[in-house]
């Protein structure tokens, strides 16, 4: 294993509150200890934020709204368009840092950062093309003018699995459409939050339009904010269960939301399917970020005549696949985020061991330190086993036989989840097809990655409302307003 310098990689970036473009302790000095999740050891303490720092942000937030919004669209585009390069840029030093606290190989960081960058291009694009309408009231006696207007101060709450791409798939769309952010990133990871706060006040943002705040009781703070008359939005990415109470808090003073949650992908894989390149996709939808994706395929479904054949070739990729820290450049699967991922993890295997399921290769977790789970095939998996109806959110592919195209679809879309699902064939027809009767925002056909920057992203079910990225994206930072006018 390459040596690696924590120091060298954490040292310039900021580990205090962002708020009102100050870097500021929290009210109560309270802080959040960040990890190493492949060494257990800890490489930042970072200020945790109180309900009054919250309250503080939010008044940053507002304050600043106006201006901003009344900053003409070019100049917000220009700002973002530097973001972007200035990302580009840094990009083997956020690499570097998303490695370290969240676990992920140099690789998938890699791609990570140019996937977040792409936000804060794609939105500089979009910030000069907000469009309203103008039409003829039926009646004829006036026209309909219809404007979109920036939504105001939004809460951006954000998971730790992809901790630059979800921040910037939310504050890209939002300072296009003219909004004013307070960013609350995951507790395992707030140090990419604040590094972006540092190179979006570099690329131009002004004081106060993007506050971060890392705080590890989130629950009151995130309540407080959306409890208080000046927020407009909430844009929540996360697990489905803190979703729900998210749009319970919302509901208490009407709040927009926008909702990305957990998911239950499903990867169906047709016997007339080239078997080679569906292993390969398989690969990608299963192993990006090491399984900790809402879009990782988590069930797979495949024709009887190929299940053998599919289950023995994705196991052997899957063995072949060297576990290490992420920053050593030769290995290609991280640590789970935490103890706690890698314990549940491994129950799901346990369980679905118990009901009669075969490893094929892994099924046990690794010794200390770091929380490793190895690459696992399961076959021969039973219906009801937890590893098909929950997030496994690791290295673990359960495989399931079908028969017959109705059967797989049935069983595809037997979930109260419904962000993607991936369907491999050599037929385009029949993949269509299934793809149409997919119930998911987001379907992969002979394609293991869905996720870019011009498409919209998003869930049906309990895998969320609303949309992220493409023209969708900035609507919702968006209120139309409607003038009825006689002239
Ligand atoms: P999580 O536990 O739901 O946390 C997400 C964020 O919410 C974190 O910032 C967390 O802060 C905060 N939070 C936790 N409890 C809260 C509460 N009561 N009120 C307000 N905020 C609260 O999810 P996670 O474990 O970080 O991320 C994994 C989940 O995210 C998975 O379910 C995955 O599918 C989902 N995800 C979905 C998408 C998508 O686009 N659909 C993308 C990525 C991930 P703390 O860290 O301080 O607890
Ligand atoms: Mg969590």
């Amino acid at each position: 294993m390459t040596t690696i310098d924590p120091d060298s990689i954490v040292k310039d970036v900021p580990v205090e509150l962002f708020i009102g473009g100050i870097y500021r302790p929290s009210s109560d000095s309270a802080r959040i200890s960040v990890s190493d999740p492949a060494t257990g050891a800890e490489i930042a303490s970072v200020a945790s934020a109180s309900v009054q720092d919250g309250l503080d942000a939010v008044g940053a937030a507002h304050a600043a709204g106006p201006t901003w919004a009344a900053t003409a669209p070019r100049e917000r585009a220009d700002v973002l368009r530097r973001a972007f390069d200035l990302m580009t840029e840094r990009a083997e030093q956020l690499a570097a840092l998303i490695v370290l606290e969240n676990g992920k190989t140099l690789a998938d960081a890699r791609a990570e950062v140019a996937y977040a960058a792409e936000f804060f291009r794609w939105y500089s694009e979009e910030a000069v093309r907000s469009m309203g309408t103008v039409q003829t009231a039926p009646s004829g006696a006036n026209r309909i003018l219809v404007l979109r207007q920036p939504i105001g101060v939004s809460v951006l709450v954000t998971p730790w699995n992809f901790p630059a791409a979800m921040a910037t798939r939310k504050i890209g769309p939002a300072l296009a459409a003219g909004c004013t952010v307070v960013l609350k990133p995951a507790s395992e990871t707030p140090l990419t939050a604040l590094a972006i706060a540092d190179l979006l006040t570099e690329a131009g943002v002004p004081g106060g339009v993007v506050n971060v705040l890392p705080s590890s009781r989130s629950g009151s703070v995130v309540r407080a904010m959306l409890d208080d008359p000046r927020v407009r939005k909430v844009s929540f990415t996360g697990s489905t269960e803190v979703g729900r109470r998210l749009l319970a808090s919302a509901a208490d003073t009407v709040v927009s939301s926008s909702m990305e949650l957990g998911g239950n992908a499903p990867f169906l894989v047709f016997a007339d399917a080239d078997l080679d390149s569906a292993v390969d996709i398989a690969m990608v939808a299963k192993m990006r970020n090491g399984g900790e994706a809402c879009t990782a395929a988590n069930r797979f479904y495949v024709e009887r005549p190929a299940v053998a054949e599919f289950t023995q070739r994705l196991a052997a990729q899957m063995a072949s696949l060297r576990m290490g820290h992420g920053l050593d450049a030769d290995v290609r699967l991280g640590p789970l985020v935490n103890a706690t991922s890698r314990d549940k993890v491994a129950s799901l295997v346990s369980q679905t061991v118990e009901m009669g399921a075969k490893v094929v290769t892994g099924g046990a977790a690794v010794d200390g330190p770091g929380y490793f789970y190895p690459p696992t095939v399961l076959s021969d998996v039973h219906p009801d086993a937890p590893v098909l109806k929950e997030e496994i959110f690791g290295p673990v592919a359960p495989v399931v036989a079908f028969d017959t195209e109705a059967e797989a679809i049935e069983l595809a879309n037997a979930t109260e989840y419904g962000l993607v699902s991936y369907v491999c064939t050599g037929d385009l027809a029949k993949g269509l097809r299934v793809a149409e009767r997919m119930d998911s925002g987001m379907v992969g056909l002979n394609r293991g990655v869905v996720s870019d920057p011009a498409a919209p992203f998003g869930g049906t079910k309990q895998s969320g409302i609303g949309r992220e990225g493409g023209h969708e994206g900035m609507l919702e930072f968006t209120e139309s307003k409607y003038i009825a006018v006689e002239w």
